[in-house]
């Protein structure tokens, strides 16, 4: 490929609406653009980055025993009724209607579609397992598509579906997937973290996630993970051990239950001032929205509350944290007049309850009791909380909390999430009506899994990875092209031979190189090397009257003399390495 011919049009400056590293340096480098709010152009460079990535997938999931078929990308509403979801997927779901008014959506994902292709096609116990994936567009309405690439509406997914007979076929299964994602991953150059999440949306039991570590803003997730053993958890479903603390108020005198006058002391941290006590022997109460319900959570102050979990626990879809006028309205609805910051669990007989562990130790504790300035001090849960409705784990895992295995502090990172595991079970057959005849000739629904891979996101996740101040530099394995060669001057007829013949001889041995014929300045063709990342560099300059070439690195920025055959062979030689060519 000549330069003067790749369509291309690298930009002088970061995009403006661009919060995160890959989509600035995406735009930039001329990879995409952007078509409408969280969708965009793959241009010719950023399409071969996709098939490359897809190509690895394809490789690894037909090694792994998997087959490729493409389902549509519009789904009718009627499937996603006999699943249940098409009431309680959020508004991420881009529901539609065409002219006959029969409603439809875009496809976020496939479970639907798969199992009802699988219900006419495995009939069998003789036909599982069977696992099949598709490579293919998802659309997901996302409230906030500001990252580029890594949350876009529009977006490639490679998705991958599994039907057992039981649950031990697909344990199996779930690990033959995990394998073959690590190849996956590495493969790609990207080092990955597995680590345990919550299933979300999707549904089912035990799921992972394969993480790329990164230190830019762009990782959305935390990461709790112990260096003595194997634990690793997203923190919407990290649990830890907590250091020792004080939880019995009698140790700060309430050794009775009595109201006391608490003025001013709307926060935690100002009960605590003014009453001279830690925030460990205080109930804190907070208000959230589960599904249009009021639910309260209590849990001990000094702790967080995830919200995942909350939401799990109370078996809800959707989740928010309440108003304060929200607040105010349901103390009303109870008889109270306090203000939010008083808000307790006093009298609120008829909502859910969830209350986190850390509540089960709490001793002559101190709790708001919906009035104004007012406190309950030395409550004791069965004499002085209403009933509970259930104590679960909704607790926020923080940094100096120890791991749940093996007692070692747990230490946290930011992640991008790049792809995710499931066992769905029976979720989604079951429903459906989903099902093979045994041995016995007996009919049971499919034991499924589900297994997914962002390909423009592990794309973008590889961009965050790998650049600096002059641009990225992606795995020569993902990476548009192998190599660039940029002579110096145009005019030059031996630098410009030479650069032809590299070129030539780099192409015959099937490097995928690019030769910089463009009539600009070096300045302008090393810069532009540069910021669109290719690997390798070979700079024909005046040198080449003795003979030699320069040879750039770009991942390292190191720089080497060498004579132009030996750039060839080079440049064959660490591709090679890598398991290209
Ligand atoms: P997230 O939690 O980041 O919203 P998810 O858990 O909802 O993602 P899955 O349903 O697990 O996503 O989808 C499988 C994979 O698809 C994810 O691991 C991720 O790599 C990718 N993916 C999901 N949403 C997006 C998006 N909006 N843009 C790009 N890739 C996405
Ligand atoms: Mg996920």
């Amino acid at each position: 490929m000549k330069m003067s011919k790749l369509f291309v049009q690298t930009l002088r400056e970061f995009p403006s609406d661009a919060e995160v590293v890959s989509h600035k340096m995406l735009v930039r480098a001329g990879y995409i653009r952007k078509l409408t709010s969280g969708v965009y152009e793959y241009l010719p460079l950023m399409w071969r980055v996709l098939k490359k990535v897809e190509d690895i997938i394809r490789e690894e999931m037909d090694r792994a025993g998997a087959q490729e078929l493409l389902l549509p990308f519009v789904q009718p509403k009627e499937l996603w009724e006999e699943s249940g979801r098409w009431e309680v997927y959020g508004k991420e779901l881009m529901r539609l209607r065409d002219r006959h008014d029969r409603e439809m959506c875009l496809g976020p994902t496939a479970e639907e579609v798969i199992t009802a292709v699988a219900r006419d096609g495995l009939k069998s116990y003789k036909q599982l397992p069977c696992n099949l994936y598709q490579i293919q567009s998802k659309f997901r309405d996302e409230v906030r598509p500001r990252y580029g690439l890594l949350r876009g509406r529009e977006f490639i997914m490679k998705d991958a579906y599994s039907f057992d007979m039981d649950e031990e076929g697909l344990d199996k299964e779930y690990k033959n997937m995990a394998d073959a994602y690590t190849r996956i991953f590495k493969r790609c150059g990207l080092e990955t973290k597995m680590v345990q999440s919550d299933s979300g949306a999707i549904g089912g039991s035990v799921s992972h996630e394969f993480m790329v570590i990164t230190t830019t803003d762009a990782g959305e997730n935390d990461v709790f993970y112990c260096d003595s053993c194997d634990y690793s958890a997203n923190s919407n479903h990290a649990v830890s051990k907590l250091p020792q603390a004080d939880t019995d108020g009698n140790k700060f005198g309430f050794n009775e239950v009595k109201i006391v006058d608490t003025p001013n002391t709307k926060s935690i941290d100002e009960l605590c001032e003014f009453l001279n006590i830690p925030s460990t022997i205080i109930l804190k109460s907070l208000v959230y929205v589960v599904d249009k319900k009021y639910v309260l959570a209590l849990i001990r102050a000094d702790k967080q509350v995830e919200e995942t979990k909350l939401m799990n626990a109370v078996g809800g879809i959707d989740i928010r944290i309440a108003s304060e006028a929200e607040i105010l309205e349901l103390m009303q609805q109870h008889g109270f007049n306090g203000k939010a910051g008083f808000v307790g669990p006093k009298g609120m007989t008829d909502i859910t309850i969830i209350a986190d562990e850390t509540v089960k130790d709490l001793k002559n504790f101190v709790v708001g009791i919906n009035e104004t300035d007012k406190h309950m001090v030395g409550a004791n849960l069965d004499k002085d909380i209403p009933t509970i409705t259930h104590f679960a784990d909704i607790r926020l895992v923080e940094k100096d909390e120890f791991c749940p295995q093996c007692g070692q502090p747990l230490k946290v990172t930011r992640g991008i999430e790049v792809g995710n595991i499931f066992k769905l079970g029976t979720k989604y057959s079951k429903p459906m009506n989903a099902v093979y005849l045994d041995k016995n000739g007996k009919a049971q629904p499919y034991v499924m899994g589900c297994y997914g891979i962002g390909v423009s996101r592990t794309a973008a996740a590889a961009v965050e990875r790998y650049h600096d101040d002059n641009g990225m530099f992606l795995p020569v394995q993902i990476a548009p092209y192998h190599c660039v060669i940029v002579p110096v001057s145009t005019k030059d007829e031996l630098q410009m031979t030479t650069a032809q013949k590299i070129y030539d001889d780099l192409i015959k041995a099937g490097v995928e190189a690019v030769l910089d014929d463009r009539d600009e300045r070096p300045g302008v063709k090393f810069k532009d090397a540069d910021l669109i990342g290719f690997p390798y560099r070979i700079t024909v300059g005046k040198t080449i009257t003795e003979g030699n070439v320069e040879f750039k690195t770009r991942a390292t920025g190191e720089i080497e003399t060498i004579k132009p055959e030996q750039s060839v062979e080079k440049v064959i030689n660490l591709i090679k390495e890598v398991g290209i060519l």
